[in-house]
C-alpha cells in the first residue's frame, strides 16, 4: 500500500484533496511501521503516543490560548502606570508618617518633591490632568502640614482623596 506523508507540505500540495492518506511512523515499542492515526500499534498493542487525536490537540491549543489571554489581561489590569506609582508613594509616605517612621518635615519634603515633579509633567500627555490633580493634592497636603501635625482622620481623608484621583 502506498502511503503519503501528509505532514510534508510539498507532497501534500501535489495531491488532490482526499488522496492524502496517512503518515507512517515507527512504533516506539516494536519498531514496526504503523499509521500515525492509529491509537494502538496493531503489531504489539502498545499505545501510540504520537497519534494524539486532533480533538485532543485542539483542546490543548484552546487551553493554551485561554491561559495566554488571561495572563496578558492580568498584566494589563495590574500594570501600574507611572502616575499610579506617585499615588502609592504618597499613600505609603502618609502611612509611614502615621506610625511615626517619618516626621512631618520628611513627609512634607516627599509631598513637595512629588508636587514639583508632576507640575513639570508634559502637558501634552494624555493623562496630564491626572498628573496635575496629584501634584495639587501633594502640594495641598504639604501646605496643610506646614504648621500642624495631621490627625488619623485627616490622614484617612487624604488617602481616600489620593485614591480617588483617576
Ligand atoms: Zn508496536
Amino acid at each position: 500500500m502506498l502511503s503519503y506523508n501528509c505532514n510534508n507540505k510539498k507532497i501534500k500540495n501535489l495531491l488532490y484533496k482526499g488522496e492524502c492518506i496517512m503518515a507512517l511512523i515507527k512504533c516506539r515499542e516494536c519498531g514496526k511501521q504503523i499509521s500515525d492515526k492509529a491509537k494502538t500499534c496493531p503489531h504489539c498493542g502498545v499505545k501510540n503516543s504520537s497519534g494524539m487525536s486532533t480533538k485532543k490537540k485542539n483542546i490543548i491549543i484552546t487551553c493554551s490560548l485561554i491561559v495566554i489571554v488571561v495572563v496578558v489581561a492580568m498584566i494589563l489590569i495590574f500594570k501600574k502606570g507611572p502616575l499610579d506609582v506617585y499615588k502609592s508613594t504618597m499613600i505609603d509616605a502618609l502611612e509611614e508618617y502615621r506610625v511615626g517612621k517619618i516626621d512631618r518635615k520628611e513627609l512634607r519634603n516627599k509631598m513637595d518633591s512629588i508636587s514639583s515633579k508632576l507640575n513639570d509633567y508634559d502637558r501634552n500627555e494624555k493623562d496630564s490632568f491626572k498628573a496635575l490633580s496629584i501634584s495639587v493634592e501633594a502640594g495641598y497636603i504639604s501646605m496643610k502640614l506646614l504648621s500642624d501635625d495631621a490627625s488619623n482622620k485627616q490622614i484617612n481623608e487624604w488617602i481616600a482623596e489620593i485614591k480617588d484621583i483617576n
